[in-house]
């Protein structure tokens, strides 16, 4: 069974899949989608619950032991419960974790930790209202605080993911930051990248991850480096006396590929072996055409024999071109 355990041209090991369940959200996140939205994926082109569990079993016994349940808002999918509950089912996948607007989440939280739900991943980009609904284009602040509440009363653990962007929430940097000292969260800084949808972006990122840690340092200069963990893709503080953590994620200047131990499905059945690659190969269309089990392993196998290094490689060998046209609710981030 030993050759059938995911690895890379480079010697990297695969055991994380990140599954994007759909494309459709109910926000409208400026760096993520334009206003009037996109062209979204009709329903049955989208891997139906049926083929996603089977790819997972699959996956589970390829040596996949962690998955992200990301898109699009997973809640927007009908019988989301369901579906998280018979992948939290599955034999050899240890660690279940959710990235959500959390817009649509508070209620359901008993039900995630019940089944349990590893981790959720809550975007947040402001705790002022008015530049959330700037950043989102929806009134929906109530609800996304309202779940985080309700994640950590829980007990989940929880991370806030916040997109750093000139003009739109750099006065929140610090009272983000400053949830750490009564709440343990890890609140995480991202780089903008690319995928907004609308084939746009800075010729220099103004808000990189150095200058994201100047900024925290400024405000904070006894923050102190804590150790990442394996296949982190933060850089990780804390503050002395906070309960909770700060992280930092250079998505733009990707410095965190070498360790990359993760692949991706798009909604529509499509494999990236790199956030930056334009896809490898669909395998909701392989196993509609009725590929067996052991044709599937094979064709991820030969996927990942041709990997790129890093998202700069991927990134330039894109069949469709630059500028990167797509929005990341086709992607999951
Ligand atoms: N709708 C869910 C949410 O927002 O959490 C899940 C999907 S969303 C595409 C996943 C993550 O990608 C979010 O944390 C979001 O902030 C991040 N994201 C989206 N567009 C991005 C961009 N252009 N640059 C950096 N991060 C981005
Ligand atoms: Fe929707 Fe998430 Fe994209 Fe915002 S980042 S528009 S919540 S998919």
């Amino acid at each position: 069974m030993a050759l059938t355990k995911l690895y890379d041209n480079h010697g990297r090991h695969i055991n994380y899949v990140r599954l994007a369940v759909t494309d459709r959200c109910n926000l409208r996140c400026f760096y993520c989608m334009p206003e009037e939205g996109i062209k979204y994926v009709p329903k049955d082109a989208l891997l139906s619950y049926e083929e996603m569990l089977r790819l997972m079993h699959l996956l589970a016994g390829m040596g996949i032991e962690k998955v992200r349940i990301t898109g699009g808002e997973p809640f927007v999918r009908r019988d989301m419960l369901y579906f998280l509950k018979e992948l939290c089912a599955i034999n050899g996948i240890r660690k279940v974790n959710i990235t959500t607007n959390g817009t649509l989440t508070e209620a359901l939280v008993p039900e995630l930790k019940a089944m349990g739900i590893h981790s959720v991943n809550l975007s947040l980009d402001a705790l002022d209202k008015g530049r959330f609904f700037e950043i989102t284009r929806r009134d929906a602040y109530d609800q996304v605080m309202g779940t985080y509440r309700a994640l950590l009363e829980h007990g989940i653990s929880t991370k806030i993911n916040a997109v750093v962007m000139e003009n739109k929430n750099i006065e929140d940097l610090i009272p983000m930051a400053m949830l750490t000292k009564d709440d343990p969260v890890g609140v995480r800084f991202i780089e903008e990248m690319p995928f907004n949808g609308e084939g746009s972006h800075y010729e220099t990122l103004a808000w990189n991850h150095r200058q994201i840690l100047k900024h925290l340092q400024a405000h904070f200069p006894d923050m102190e480096k804590i150790p990442d963990p394996p296949h982190s893709t933060s850089y990780n503080y804390q503050i002395p006396g906070h309960q909770g953590t700060v992280g930092i994620i250079a998505a733009y200047s990707r410095t965190f590929c070498g360790t990359c131990n993760r692949i991706r499905l798009t909604p529509k059945g499509m494999l990236k072996t790199c956030l930056y690659d334009d896809g490898v190969f669909n395998v909701r269309d392989i196993m509609r055409a009725g590929a067996t089990d052991e044709q599937l392993k094979a064709t991820f196998l030969d996927a990942l024999g041709n990997r790129a290094k890093d998202g700069w490689e991927a990134e330039r060998s894109r069949q469709f071109g630059l500028p990167v046209q797509e929005s990341m609710s086709t992607i999951g981030g």
